[in-house]
């Protein structure tokens, strides 16, 4: 695997070791909650809490955040897992927020024995009302006052199931004034009527994320519990609950920034609603940004990796170009994957002098500097196809394409030229009729003749049609918002071609290949004789 740079991350816990602060080693988590598939963005979490773990001989746990059992479900938590296993992690265990419900309800109770949490009765909006500004304090809720019998009562009955939702809270007391409106008496606790995907029925009440991750992260003895930039606000909250509970482990957050990448989105929010609203063919579309999309569109784990190292770990909040990770992806495929010939907007081409029924099988390379490759044959006939775009009628100067009277290379074949254009009732050009050199063969040329290019082809017969599906951005503008969603979507984000492809292609092994001059593509998982376009051959294209 890629050896990581060393970051501001890896260098505290390098002194954390090297000072034997780490009595367990080092312990990590990934803490997605399964409220979506996983994107590129998670990716950055899961090489660096995984990464972290594996470079220090650490353990690090998957744990599904699960507290909103509304919005949850067991389809999220499998594509999670199997997400993390093809990008090339293993985790120690796997592990749930709701595993540690009754413990966390434990220390619920006592903080309210130690009158530092208490039930408040007033309503979302007066909550909100009272909550103060950046600007203003807040104000004490009236129920603030309430006995610690009254609050243990009242908690009690919550879990009960007596209530209705949103007629009780649990909140923390802590200061109403704080400059930090997360201190301003947080609610820990609120009545949800919702089977949990886990827990079923047992529970009614369920903890906020900030009152549930820490202890979690304390219980199971995280060494560096990291997360991103946003919770930095949230950590003086993380360190007090640990502060005033009973639990003699303490881990330190640490922040860093989130990755953003230009013309998409990542939050899991907007992505449900590209889902939900069939803006995309689902979370797997090869337009998402999400790992099963990418995957779909033929990116490879080590691709991912590469560019999670390349963006590296910072406290800078960044916005990486798609071009970095284009780069990745091409960088990749460039050695290892198998180049063919696919057309994919066909234009007939009739060899003339080809008899009817004759067909020559040649040979070609996978992959002209990576023999380990192997070889493969090609088989031509009388009939081919070729690139639209490699035929001009009115050739600019230095034209190395095919143009009428002009002769060019068939890759890995003959030297043919164009010896008679046909048009059809609209004026467009749909046959050459060319003629070929038999003594032109590649490798064996002794033609002498010297055409300036050399373009692909696939045998007409033999070749086999199929869909290619060429994508753009899904998004117009680099930094698209959910406000402006639906005016920022790009209407063209995927061109449906009907190409053809050699037939060799379509009997490998391998899903991804390069088409010569084209681009990498990879076969869709799903659909058959669909090849989704992975990336371009060049920046840009
Ligand atoms: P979203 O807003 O997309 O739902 P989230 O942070 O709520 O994202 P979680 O499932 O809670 O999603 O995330 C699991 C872990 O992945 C968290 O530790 C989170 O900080 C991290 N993570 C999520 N998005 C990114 C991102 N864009 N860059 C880096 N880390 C991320
Ligand atoms: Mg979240």
């Amino acid at each position: 695997m890629e050896s990581p740079h060393t970051d501001f991350i890896r260098q505290r816990i390098q002194s954390d070791l090297a000072e034997q602060r780490l009595s367990q080693g080092v312990i990590t988590r990934f803490p997605p909650e399964p409220n979506g598939y996983l994107h590129i963005g998670h990716a950055k979490s899961i090489c660096l809490n995984f990464g972290v773990a594996k470079q220090f001989g650490g353990k690090t746990y998957l744990r599904f955040d699960d507290t909103n059992p509304l919005k949850e479900s067991d389809e999220y938590v499998d594509a999670i897992k199997a997400d993390v296993k093809w990008l090339g992690f293993e985790w120690t265990e796997v592990t749930h927020a709701s595993d540690y419900f009754e413990e966390i309800y434990n220390y619920a109770v006592e903080l309210i024995k130690a009158d530092k949490a208490f039930v408040c009765s007033l309503d979302a909006e007066a909550m909100r009302s009272t909550r103060g500004s950046l600007t203003e304090p807040g104000q004490d809720s009236p129920y603030r006052g309430r006995s610690v019998d009254e609050n243990l009562d009242l908690f009690q009955r919550m879990r009960n199931g007596e209530f209705a939702e949103g007629e009780h809270v649990l909140r923390l007391k802590i200061d109403m004034a704080s400059p930090n409106i997360n201190m301003r008496d947080p609610v820990i606790y609120r009545i949800r009527h919702v089977a949990h995907q886990r827990t079923g029925d047992a529970w009614c009440i369920y903890p906020m994320y900030d009152f549930t991750h820490c202890i979690c992260d304390a219980l199971e003895g995280i060494s560096h519990s990291l997360c991103t930039l946003e919770f930095e606000d949230h950590r003086p909250l993380y360190d007090w609950v640990l502060d005033n509970i009973n639990l003699n482990y303490h881990p330190p957050q640490i922040e860093f920034s989130r990755l953003g990448l230009e013309y998409t989105v990542m939050s899991k929010r907007i992505l449900n609603r590209l889902v939900d609203e069939s803006l995309v063919d689902g979370w797997d579309d090869p337009r998402m940004p999400t790992i099963a999309g990418l995957r779909r569109r033929g990116v490879t784990p080590a691709a991912i990796r590469d560019f999670c190292s390349r963006i590296g770990v910072t406290k800078q909040d960044n916005t990486v170009e798609m071009n970095l990770l284009e780069f990745c992806v091409r960088k990749d495929m460039e050695d290892s994957a198998p180049r063919g010939m696919g057309v994919l907007q066909p234009l007939k081409v009739v060899l003339t002098n080809f008899t009817e029924d004759q067909s020559i099988e040649l040979q070609g390379p996978w992959h002209a500097q990576n023999e380990s490759l192997g070889q493969r044959t090609l088989p031509i006939g009388r009939e081919l196809y070729i690139e639209r775009a490699d035929f001009e009628l009115e050739p600019p100067k230095k034209y190395k394409r095919l143009s009428p009277g002009e002769m060019v290379r068939l890759r890995y074949a003959f030297i043919i030229r164009c010896d008679e254009v046909i048009f059809d009732d609209n004026g467009d050009v749909a046959q050459l009729n060319c003629s070929y050199f038999e003594d032109s063969r590649s490798g064996q040329d002794t033609s002498g003749l010297k055409p300036k290019g050399v373009i692909h082809w696939v045998d007409a017969e033999a070749g086999v049609p199929v869909q290619v599906r060429d994508y753009q951005r899904l998004f117009k503008v680099p930094n698209p918002g959910s406000d402006t969603l639906l005016a920022d979507i790009n209407p063209d984000s995927v061109v449906h071609l009907n190409a053809v492809v050699e037939p060799a292609i379509m009997q490998h092994d391998s899903p991804r290949f390069q088409f010569e001059r084209q681009g990498y593509f990879c076969k869709d998982a799903v659909l058959p004789d669909v090849f989704n376009k992975t990336v371009s051959l060049r920046e840009g294209f």
